[in-house]
Formats: C-alpha cells, sequence, structure tokens
C-alpha cells in the first residue's frame, strides 16, 4: 500500500496509541502497510496515561512525599510492555541512536527526582521530570519498528535539541529559526539515505544551555507541526483513537457525524472554541505552509479519515463544543460609572498578566464579563490586581457550550431544560454558558 513519495511525511502517536505492547504493535503495522514510500518522522506521546502519573510523581517528590509506590507502578507498566514486545518481535536493535533498554531510563528518572529541592522553580522542574514520558515511550516505539522488519532503518532524533524553546517553562515559545535550523541539521543527515525512519518525542523542547521543556499538556500535536513547517513536509497524519474530526466529541455527543475534508480556518476556530481533537496551536504553522493535516484511526487505519487542508467545502453540519471548567468574572466600576475604554484597557491588561484567557466576553452600561478557563491561582492573581479599582464577583464550575453554524434545531436541542447565564450569536457561532 505504501505509496512513492519523494518528501517528507510526519506521523504523530498518541497515549492510546502507544498504550500497550498490542497497540505498540498495530503502530509498527500501520507504518509497514499504510505508511509512506519516502522519509518518515514519527512523533511519538507518551504511553497511555503517563503523563498524568508522572505529574503525580513529580508533584509528590517537589514537596518532598514518598512517590516510590507511583514511580514503581509506572516503571511495571512500562516494563510490562517491554517484555511483551520482547516476546514477540525478535528484537535485533540495530541501535541508530535507539537505546535498546528504555526502562533503564527510569533509573535516570529517580536520580533526577533525588535532586529535585523544594527551592527550585516548580515549573522547571517540573519539564524535566514530566518529558520522561515522551522520551521513554519513543524510545520503546524505535526499538520495536527496528524489530518489526520494515526493510526500513529506524533512527532516533532527540526532541529536546531540535525544538529549540526560550524558558517559558510547561509552555516553552518556540525560536523558529533556530528551531529550523537544529531539525534540518539532525533530519537532513539521517534522511540521506532514501527509505528511513526517523523516530522523537512529541511534546518536548530544549532551551539554548541544553534544559529540557515541555510545549503544553497534549502538545505532541503541535511537535508534530513544528517539525512539518520546519522541514517542509508534505504531510502529517495524526493516529487518533477516533475515525477523524468529528463535529462533536463522541463521548459526550449521540450521532456525531464525520467531516471528510475542511479548511484550516474552521478547525482552528473548533480547536479555539476547544473540540479536543487537535492541540490549538497545531494548525497555524501548517495552514502557513499549506501542508495538509490527515487526522486518521489507529483502530482503522484503511478508513480515509479526515483531511484538513486549504479548500472551499459545502456548509457544514452544526458542530458542537463543550468546554467545562469554565469560571465567569464580571467588573464592575466602584463608583457605578460606564465601563469606559479605560477601564477595559486596565481589565485587559491585568487578564493578561494573570495568563488567563477570554472565551467569550459581554458588557453593559456598568459591568463587564469575560469567561475564562478557571484556574484559582491565576483568579486570584486578577482579583489582586484589580480589587482597588473594581467590584469584581465570579461563579466557577461552569460549562462553555458553542454550536458553529449553528440551525434552530440544533440551538433548541442543546439549551432545552438549561438556564443559560449569558449568551451570544453571531452569524456562524451561537454560544452560551450554564451550570450543568
Ligand atoms: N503526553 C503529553 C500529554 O499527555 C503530550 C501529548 O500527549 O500530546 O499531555
Ligand atoms: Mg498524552
Amino acid at each position: 500500500m505504501g505509496k512513492e513519495l519523494t518528501g517528507l511525511q510526519v506521523y504523530k502517536f498518541g497515549g492510546a496509541s502507544v498504550k500497550d505492547a498490542a497497540a505498540i504493535l498495530n503502530l509498527c503495522r500501520i507504518v509497514r502497510d499504510f505508511g509512506p514510500g519516502g522519509p518518515l518522522l514519527i512523533v511519538v506521546s507518551a504511553m497511555g496515561k503517563t503523563t498524568n502519573a508522572l505529574e503525580e510523581i513529580y508533584d509528590l517528590a517537589y514537596h518532598g512525599r514518598d512517590y516510590s509506590a507511583q514511580l514503581a507502578a509506572s516503571r511495571a507498566y512500562h516494563q510490562k510492555a517491554h517484555d511483551e514486545l520482547r516476546q514477540q518481535l525478535s528484537f535485533y536493535n540495530k541501535s541508530y541512536g535507539i537505546k535498546n533498554s528504555p526502562i533503564l531510563l527510569f533509573d535516570e528518572l529517580d536520580n533526577k527526582l533525588a535532586q529535585i529541592s523544594a527551592n527550585g522553580n516548580y515549573d522547571e522542574w517540573y519539564d524535566q521530570i514530566v518529558s520522561y514520558g515522551e522520551t521513554i515511550s519513543a524510545h520503546m516505539v524505535g526499538n520495536a519498528l527496528a524489530s518489526y522488519k520494515l526493510e526500513r532503518q529506524v533512527f532516533w532524533a532527540p526532541a529536546s535539541a531540535m525544538i529549540q524553546t526560550d524558558t517559558t517553562w510547561r509552555e516553552g515559545g518556540v525560536d523558529w529559526t533556530t528551531t529550523g535550523l537544529e531539525s534540518k541539521a539532525f533530519t537532513d543527515k539521517l534522511l540521506a539515505g532514501k527509505n528511513r525512519v526517523i523516530v522523537t518525542e512529541g511534546f518536548i523542547g530544549g532551551t539554548p544551555d541544553g534544559r529540557t521543556t515541555t510545549l503544553g499538556r497534549e502538545g505532541s500535536d503541535y511537535s508534530a507541526a513544528i517539525f512539518a513547517y520546519c522541514l517542509n513536509a508534505e504531510s502529517v497524519t495524526i493516529w487518533k483513537d477516533v475515525p477523524g474530526l468529528l463535529n462533536a466529541d463522541p463521548k459526550i455527543f449521540p450521532d456525531t457525524v464525520l467531516y471528510p475534508e475542511i479548511s484550516y480556518q474552521e478547525t482552528i476556530e473548533m480547536a479555539f472554541y476547544g473540540a479536543s481533537v487537535i492541540h490549538p496551536k497545531t494548525l497555524k504553522p501548517l495552514a502557513e505552509r499549506r501542508i495538509p493535516l490527515r487526522v486518521k484511526s489507529f483502530l482503522n487505519p484503511e478508513a480515509p479519515g479526515t483531511l484538513i487542508h486549504n479548500c472551499q467545502h459545502p456548509p457544514l453540519v452544526p458542530a458542537f463544543i463543550r468546554k467545562a471548567g469554565q469560571c465567569l468574572l464580571s467588573f464592575e466600576s466602584k463608583d457605578f460609572a460606564f465601563i469606559s475604554e479605560e477601564n477595559l484597557e486596565v481589565i485587559f491588561g491585568a487578564l493578561a498578566q494573570a495568563r488567563l484567557k477570554i472565551n467569550l466576553m459581554q458588557n453593559s452600561a456598568i459591568s463587564f464579563s469575560v469567561c475564562t478557563d478557571y484556574s484559582e491561582l491565576r483568579v486570584q492573581r486578577l482579583l489582586a490586581l484589580l480589587r482597588g479599582q473594581f467590584r469584581v464577583q465570579y461563579n466557577t464550575d461552569l460549562t462553555l457550550f458553542t454550536i458553529k453554524h449553528y440551525d434552530q434545531p440544533s440551538i433548541e436541542q442543546l439549551t432545552a431544560e438549561r438556564v443559560l447565564l449569558l449568551e451570544q450569536r453571531t452569524r456562524s457561532t451561537f454560544q452560551f454558558l450554564v451550570r450543568e
């Protein structure tokens, strides 16, 4: 099935697609039977829910508590997959940088955990620890691919040396120029022979002085887009446990519909409103270089999935997007004055400083309201900044629903028997906030 292509393709495999030995074998089969004939870069996420587990381990370690049971459990989980892969594949890893025993990385991790000091920067240490999930997983996948008789050579390239970021820990800001140079330098060499596969980690980058950063939770999609942009890839494929881009999350809404084809713009908006299928930062670099993005199911690789690219399409069926964990903040000037541009300037400045992103806003004569993702720490920071000048009230535990391409039946379906705390509609989008 492999097609002859000259350009590089990028495949991203998320946590569910590498969650155990069977899943990793399925990944190998996809690469063998559905992969391109030409060069391929594979971007790998941490196995299953490993990132959550590492966050917990890290938090315990930082606070000087015992994490040994949780670490042992994560190690055992990876060891089991490794042992099963060894049984199924006669390992003959010709090791082009791929570790034969990725489980030994747990020893390294254990050492790092022991070095954490309570007065260290929490977010910086987080990146040094939590990034191990991807490194271990990518070496496991590389090992399996190298032993799977793909008739391709499999090479390792470390993401932390290719994606260069600033020191915004846990949300590294990409230095596109250096990343372009570094990722080309690594991959040009490795891809000099055709028919090669390079394996790297999703989610992580590195600072110029060699410290590891992460790109934000669920950031492996973004990694794939960064590589595709910098290496001028022909296309990106994200392998997921859903058949493609759907008009709603099937875990929440019944009767979902698949979009066979959709534009970058539409997808960017859906990701912005909270559709969880693609990390929101992923689309921009791809749209800029017009690199098509395919979303396909690793459970059904024959199916065409969704093609996201530069296209005109017929009107789309309504898309339903639910974003939980919202907070509605309203501001009134203490002297009951109208909300002025000067007031708004102060409020926006404080929101930016507190790193609260606005999902929706509305104003009336004397009050201004915004809906943001709730973070207690950030809201407290905002209150401290604005309390002197404004009366601030807020409600938490709210859910924001967005219907793109709404029609009357779709609004009725979603709003029936719900008390709307705030609603807003434009020509194409209907949004409302409720307490569920
Ligand atoms: N493993 C990371 C996370 O779960 C990154 C990713 O999966 O995209 O957030
Ligand atoms: Mg993940």
